[in-house]
């Protein structure tokens, strides 16, 4: 997944750099970002009949044979109708833990009819790329996958191991991102480009800001349920299974888990800011990093449904179903209750939370579908990693900001973070919060920023990969 980082009310303006508008794929390495991303684009890799994801596996195998990786040093592994890549550039010091750059080749179903243009033949229009896939994930994918090439093609030897590793499933099931996060899990650290990014300023389109993430909600589906004997509808009796069940879904409804604060959060809060426009609540935004048990600075931020979630777990009922006629007493109530977990508790720890506000004997609670979700902890806030995407993005975009961030949702980062290893979302594109259409329409991406990006991935993965 991908979503942006800081909410549509954040001013982008506060600063601007004097980044001159890029001629358009100016240089071989630029052209083929466009030529290659559109490539992966025109294949349909949505899960299910005629899934193409081990086309695209296949087209990035033989795009970095031709720069120089061996046979031997790439693997394709087939898993059901998808595949999962790893490519291996081996170091110096094949011993050292390896540097990962992690993202997917699998994208969200998209219907043609929908679309303005289709969304599985790639276009070029305005400076843009549109396609399925252009913003989520796949020109991220090629665009750090070409800085690699590139960096190999210049001479450069990494005293690590750099391993491309491309899940197949990240949009639905996340079986290939769980079996490659296992395989890594001796990483030292992992990059993941399909997470945070940079914002272009609405106006100028200039980079006015970047973001790195270093945690993800855990997601979550409670069932809710209690069931009655039923009956006659004309004979009441004192339990009634939806009278019940609505009593626990409005206290459930109503409550407000703890506020909390973590590293990453810390920092997003009291950079994001200097970018609020509102200035009550960018005043709350700095007193809540300040003291998280600030009652006043919690009501502003809850009130806002943007900052609601980044402040604690959030659990929300979603769908009800209940009653089996008009005539008879309910046998039967059930409701989804989805959560947003801040990271560091179990999923066991928020469902007792909930059943004991709901405070309903009768009533069961069950978590559902826990095979596609696993808890994981932040990843620290470690000061070499930010030390070092600071660096490479000042080297490349200039002074721009750079803010740590918690994302709501999950994205592959999560079964590395599970198993111990650092994960960041780090990715080098720059677009307009306007421009984000991931999972949507007419899903795009802007074209004017290859070169920088390409020289913020050589900065970085020199730096990451040299220590
Ligand atoms: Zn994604």
């Amino acid at each position: 997944m991908r979503s942006r980082i800081l909410c549509a009310t954040l001013l982008a303006s506060a600063l601007s750099f004097s980044v001159p508008a890029l001629a358009q794929a100016s240089t071989p390495a630029e052209k083929q970002v466009v030529e290659l991303s559109s490539a992966a684009i025109s294949l349909r890799s949505v899960r299910g009949e005629g899934n193409e994801t081990i086309k695209v596996a296949e087209l990035f195998r033989q795009t970095l044979i031709a720069a120089g990786w061996s046979e031997d040093e790439i693997e394709i592994v087939p898993v059901d109708d998808t595949a999962y890549f790893i490519a291996t550039w081996k170091g110096r010091n094949p011993k050292l833990a390896p540097i990962v750059i992690s993202a997917h080749m699998d994208v969200v179903d998209a219907k043609p009819e929908d679309w303005e243009r289709d969304p599985f033949t790639p276009v070029l229009e305005d400076g843009y790329l549109y396609g399925r896939g252009a913003s989520d994930t796949k020109f991220d994918a090629v665009q750090a996958m070409v800085a690699v090439m590139e960096l190999r093609k210049s001479g450069f030897v990494p005293e690590r191991n750099i391993v491309i590793a491309f899940s197949g499933d990240e949009e639905t099931t996340m079986i290939t991102s769980k079996i490659i996060a296992e395989r890594l899990k001796h990483a030292k650290l992992v990059l993941n480009v399909d997470g945070a990014s940079g914002t272009l300023d609405e106006a100028t389109g200039q980079p006015a800001y970047w973001s790195w993430q270093g945690a993800e909600k855990t997601y979550a589906d409670f069932e809710l349920e209690v069931t009655n004997p039923g009956g006659h509808s004309s004979a009441p009796r004192d339990d009634n299974a939806i009278a019940q069940l609505s009593g626990a879904l409005v206290k459930i409804g109503a409550y407000r888990f703890k506020p909390e604060l973590n590293d990453i959060t810390r920092d997003y809060f009291t950079k994001a800011a200097q970018f609020e426009h509102d200035p009550l609540l960018a005043a709350a935004m700095r007193a809540f990093a300040a003291d998280p048990t600030d009652k006043a600075a919690i009501a502003v931020l809850r009130g806002n449904p943007a900052f609601a979630g980044k402040i604690a777990t959030t659990c929300v009922p979603t769908q009800v179903t209940a009653g089996h006629a008009l005539n008879a007493l309910p046998q039967r109530a059930t409701a989804n209750v989805n959560c947003r977990i801040f990271p560091g508790h179990p999923k066991d720890e928020i469902m007792a939370e909930l059943a004991a506000v709901a405070g309903e004997p009768a009533m069961t609670i069950r978590e559902i579908n826990a095979e596609y979700v696993v808890t994981a902890p932040a990843s620290p806030y470690d000061e070499t990693f930010v030390g070092a995407v600071t660096r490479a993005l000042h080297g490349a975009f200039g002074e721009v900001p750079v803010i740590a961030s918690q994302s709501s949702g999950a994205s592959d980062s999560m079964w590395y973070r599970a198993l111990g290893v650092p994960s960041y979302g780090a990715s080098g594109t720059f677009m307009r919060d306007s421009d984000d259409y991931s999972h949507g329409l007419n899903e795009r991406v802007p074209l004017a920023y290859i070169g920088r990006s390409l020289e913020y991935y050589r900065l970085l993965l020199i730096e990451l990969s040299s220590k």
